[in-house]
Order: C-alpha cells, then sequence, then structure tokens
C-alpha cells in the first residue's frame, strides 16, 4: 500500500494506442521506472481497455502499476460492452480512474454514477481515482469551489479513507488545451477539496489529491510543488515515455 501521501503519477492514455506503440511505451516507461529506482512515488499508467493484460504483462516486475480508465458499477451481467472492476482486476489492474470529465460529457455519467464506480472498485480491490473539476463557464462565473464542493458529496462514497481513495482535481478548461491554473489557484483550490473531504472521511488529511491538465514535464515541477498537491494525472503527455517519466522525475 501507498504510504502516506505518496506521490502518485498516473497516466491516462484515453483511447489512444494500438498493440505495437502501446507495448513500445509501455517498455520505455517500466524502463525510465525501473532504471530511476523510485520508491518514494508510484507511477500507473491507464491504458485502453484491449491492451490492458498486455501492458500489465509488459511492465511486470517494473514497480509500474496499471489501471482501468473507467467501470460498469455491477460485477457482471447484461451490459452490452460494458467492462466490470471485477475484469479490470483480473486483467492486472490495481487502480481505475472513475468520473473522468470526458466520461461525464461524453456518457452523461452524473457523480451517483461515479459514486457507484468507486464503489465497484473497491468491491473489486482496485482503488479507484475520483476525477472532479470545473468547465469554464463555471469557472467563470466564480462557481469553481461550489462546483467541486458538489461533486465532492456526491462523487465519494460513504466509508472513504485515505487508503482506499485517490481524487484527481481536473479543471476541464485545462484538459488537453495547454492551459492550467496558476500555482496558487491550484494549491487554494487542493487546500479546499482537503478540506471538503474532512468532512467526509477520518483521514483527509493524508488523501492523496492529483492535479491534472496539461501537465508536461516542464510545468509538472512548480504544479507538483504546491501545497496539497500529492501527483498528477495526466493525458496527453502520457503518451511519450520520456515525457511521462520526466514528470514522474519532478514528483
Ligand atoms: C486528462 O484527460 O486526464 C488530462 C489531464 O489530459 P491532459 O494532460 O492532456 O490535459
Amino acid at each position: 500500500m501507498a504510504r502516506s501521501r505518496q506521490p502518485l503519477i498516473a497516466g491516462n492514455w484515453k483511447m489512444n494506442g494500438l498493440r505495437a506503440d502501446a507495448l513500445a511505451l509501455a517498455r520505455g516507461v517500466a524502463e525510465g521506472v525501473k532504471q530511476a529506482g523510485w520508491t518514494d512515488r508510484e507511477v500507473l499508467v491507464c491504458p485502453p481497455a484491449t491492451l490492458l493484460m498486455a501492458v500489465a504483462e509488459a511492465v511486470k516486475g517494473s514497480g509500474v502499476l496499471v489501471g482501468g480508465q473507467d467501470c460498469h458499477s455491477n460485477a457482471s451481467g447484461a451490459h452490452t460492452g460494458d467492462i466490470s472492476a471485477e475484469m479490470l482486476r483480473d486483467a492486472g489492474a490495481s487502480h481505475v480512474i472513475v468520473g473522468h470529465s470526458e466520461r461525464r460529457t461524453d456518457c452523461g455519467e452524473t457523480d451517483a454514477t461515479v459514486r457507484a464506480k468507486a464503489e465497484a472498485a473497491w468491491r473489486a480491490g482496485l482503488l479507484p481515482i475520483v476525477c472532479i473539476g470545473e468547465t469554464l463557464a463555471e469557472r467563470e462565473a466564480g462557481r469553481t469551489l461550489q462546483v467541486l464542493e458538489t461533486q465532492i458529496k456526491g462523487s465519494v462514497p460513504a466509508g472513504a479513507t485515505a487508503a482506499k481513495l485517490v481524487v484527481a482535481y481536473e479543471p476541464v478548461w485545462a484538459i488537453g488545451t495547454g492551459k492550467t491554473p496558476t500555482v496558487a489557484e491550484v494549491a487554494a483550490v487542493h487546500a479546499h477539496i482537503r478540506k471538503i473531504l474532512g468532512g467526509l472521511m477520518p483521514d483527509a488529511n493524508v488523501v492523496r489529491l492529483l492535479y491534472g491538465g496539461s501537465v508536461k514535464g516542464s510545468n509538472a515541477g512548480e504544479l507538483l510543488a504546491a501545497g496539497d498537491v500529492d501527483g498528477a494525472l495526466v493525458g496527453g503527455a502520457s503518451l511519450k515515455a520520456d515525457e511521462f517519466l520526466a514528470i514522474a522525475k519532478a514528483a
């Protein structure tokens, strides 16, 4: 199990990668992590579900962890096209991202859906990474903190503890845009998130809070050094081993 607030650098490959490229990427990350010999941070890659088993095999022995990008809330059944948390675990996953803004938007996932998926992750023995974040319109209306509070209260299941939960703050307007909040804004929002979580769980002071949204090698150092930031959820920059490893190095 991760040590208290041990930095977690998670790569979300999204719907990218066919077998050859994905395995080359996985091997590149695995090699870099092995060489670095880090014991003070965790590195996770979340490939498309079709590649999960092969990626898990490719990174075996390197210390790199593997996760899913989503799961269904049920363990099995008539849900064509869906994948359960148990199936992810069976394929080699230890983590699963739930409530990514792309799923909230593309698939209409609500806070209640996300909460059920986080509970499913627990049922299967996976660590859920619960994503929250405001849209540009919400930010411009000055509603960021209020939106995040609603998302947290709706998406984090009862019974959460720091060992069973990771929260990723991903401003929707920062995802894939090259734009990021200032370091001071990230620190202030993360402090707020930790405070809200304090009302929901006994050890929110040590729960890991990741920042996500246009993190790359060149800005990772300052974003990861912001108060209450315990790692990063990385999209685009996780598709290049060198860039992703540079972010892990900055942690
Ligand atoms: C993401 O989608 O989780 C993400 C953070 O993407 P990017 O790093 O490309 O902004």
